[in-house]
């Protein structure tokens, strides 16, 4: 029996964990893949206070190795289902059964595909979703990225500087955000804007040959020669496992206030998967904290 269960160990995760131990409740962590969540892939961390500048490796083990050496259980299985039994939360794993007196959801969120065929058959093989993590094996050769956020503009200037050529292919006609690297990017020789297109096809057998792309306003298609392709186009909610429990919102990103207080007494929300404006790393970390400090409240209450 568990005081707190915290699903997902990323920063928000992490952090209701470090707040939840000090507090001396007896914590569960269950994480389905590795520690860290999606900071794991940032190259460079320059936006969180305290650190100038931070790999996302580094910080978060950093946060790993804080939170684990305040005596947590922490397993690395993926979690199914969870059951609200009133004053007691079963949360049901791949591999067993856990019983908590309160949840902490903190299971973030993941890349959203373009949903085309050979997109996963090619994963590894040509196919990427992180820059930071798959970049340096496309010294001198052509690669191209899809996306106009700031994740894609800051993979594509990460990229320029090591392939040989890069196309940046975005459906809209311009560029929605302000940002930096999308001026640094523009004066880059080898990086050519496909702007108003969509990517319509990915061809290759054991590894990616080439990508079909197709201009939204003439329906032109044309076949792009690539050895990379880098996916960079947003995230999904992974709410699944608590979607028939507690309410989310039209896209799947649970719905809680600032106290991270989701609509089931006892089970709290905390990091990106909860609907708010802003996603950042110190947000995440922010809302792990009022999370956890709120499973303790309404412990004591009980
Ligand atoms: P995002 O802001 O949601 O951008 C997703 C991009 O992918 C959009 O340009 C969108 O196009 C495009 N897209 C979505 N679905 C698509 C599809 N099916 N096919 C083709 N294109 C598609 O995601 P993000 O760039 O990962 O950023 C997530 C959050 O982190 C944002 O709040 C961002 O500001 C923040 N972030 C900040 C920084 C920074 O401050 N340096 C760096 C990285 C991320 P449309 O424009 O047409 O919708």
């Amino acid at each position: 029996m568990y005081d707190i269960i915290i699903v997902g160990a990323g920063p928000a995760g992490l952090t209701a964990c470090i707040y939840a131990c000090i507090a001396r409740k007896k914590v569960l962590v269950l994480e389905k893949e590795v520690y860290g969540g999606q900071i794991v892939n940032a190259n460079k961390v320059k936006n969180y206070p305290g650190f100038e500048e931070i790999s996302g490796y580094d910080y978060a083990t950093k946060l790993y190795t804080q939170a684990k050496s305040l005596g947590p259980e922490i397993k690395f299985e993926e979690v199914i289902d969870i059951y609200d039994k009133g004053d007691l939360k079963e949360v049901k794993t791949s591999k067993s059964n856990y019983i908590g007196k309160s949840v902490i959801i903190a299971t973030g969120s993941k890349n959203r595909k373009l949903g085309l065929s050979n997109e996963d058959k090619l994963l590894g093989k040509g196919i990427s979703y992180c820059a930071t993590c798959d970049g340096t094996f496309y010294k001198n050769k052509v690669v191209a990225i899809t996306g106009g956020g700031n994740s894609a503009i800051d993979d594509a200037l990460y990229l320029s500087n090591i392939a040989e050529k890069l196309y940046l292919i975005y459906r809209q006609k311009d560029f929605r955000i302000e940002s930096i690297n999308l001026d640094k990017l523009k004066k880059k020789d080898n990086v050519e804007f496909i702007l108003d297109t969509n990517i319509i096809d990915i061809k290759g057998e054991d590894k990616l040959e080439s990508i079909t792309i197709k201009n939204n306003e003439t329906n032109e298609e044309k076949e792009l020669k690539v050895d990379g392709l880098f996916i960079a186009i947003g995230h999904i909610p992974v709410s699944d496992m608590c979607n028939n429990i507690v309410k989310t919102n039209e896209t799947g990103y649970i719905i809680a206030d600032e106290d991270c207080q989701t609509n089931v007494d006892g089970i709290f929300v905390a990091g990106d998967i909860r609907v708010k404006e802003i996603r950042q790393l110190t947000t995440a970390c922010s809302d792990g904290t009022v999370a956890a400090l709120n499973a303790c409240k309404y412990l004591a209450k009980k």
